[in-house]
């Protein structure tokens, strides 16, 4: 009860903000964000039409998904180590969360040993607040050139993930620079990566990240409450 009226909240939230910048909805991806949320949280939310579901652990994903519907989306938008690609190829949509060009690699490698294929998003860290998360703008041409030769991976555009304010519009410039290099990227049309994907904007700021041409919103609290951790 509770979660669908938050669910419908979001959606109306969205559908707000993109006829203000003159989008339209199949323009956009809603992903719930359904880390530390149990199983049943996303059969709730699944019933109400969401087929998109974001989490940050891959063992999360591999211990929710065998109880869930199949048709569900995955997408892994954390942190991943070199020995969990295993639970993450071939068993998620999209991984929104790739830091380095040695994970690019060894996903690639997995998956082409596996007769797997990957589609994935490159995380750059734009805000630098220090937690260093993605590659720096600088490294990008280095990183999608080796994506030119990858064997089993495509890459479909980039991902960032922007600090928590208290002000969204803090924001604004992070999403405006995502977009800015994600254009320049495209315009350079290197092998095997489109720039369809912008997967930026969270509970806190994703009106201004829709704003700013975001295609894949990441939203957790916003649908399913605060997060408790052990
Ligand atoms: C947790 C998380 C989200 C969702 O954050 P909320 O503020 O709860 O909406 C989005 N993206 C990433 C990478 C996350 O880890």
């Amino acid at each position: 009860m509770q979660l669908s009226n938050q669910y419908k909240q979001v959606q109306t939230q969205i559908n707000s903000a993109l006829s203000q910048a003159c989008r339209k909805p199949e323009e956009i991806t809603l992903i719930a964000v359904s880390k530390t949320y149990p199983v049943s949280a996303i059969r709730e939310v699944y019933q109400l039409g969401q087929l998109d579901f974001g989490e940050n652990k891959p063992q999360e994903i591999r211990d929710k998904s065998p109880e869930l519907p199949e048709d569900i989306r995955w997408h892994m938008i954390g942190h991943l180590q070199s020995n969990k690609i295993k639970y993450v190829v071939g068993k998620c949509e999209l991984i929104h969360s790739v830091d380095s060009i040695r994970l690019m690699q060894q996903i690639d490698d997995y998956a082409f040993r596996n007769y797997l294929q990957a589609k994935i998003l490159l995380q750059v860290d734009i805000a630098k607040d220090g937690n260093k998360q993605g590659l720096l703008e600088k490294e990008l041409p280095e990183a999608l050139e080796i994506c030119e030769n990858l064997k089993a991976t495509s890459v479909h555009g980039l991902m960032t993930i922007a600090p928590f304010v208290t002000d969204a519009e803090q924001n604004r410039w992070i999403f405006r620079k995502l977009r800015q290099i994600s254009v320049d990227i495209q315009g350079k049309n290197y092998h095997n990566v489109s720039m369809d994907i912008l997967s930026m904007g969270m509970s806190n700021d994703f009106e201004i990240a829709l704003q700013e041409g975001a295609t894949h919103i990441r939203i957790g609290t916003a649908i399913f409450g605060n997060r408790k951790y052990n």
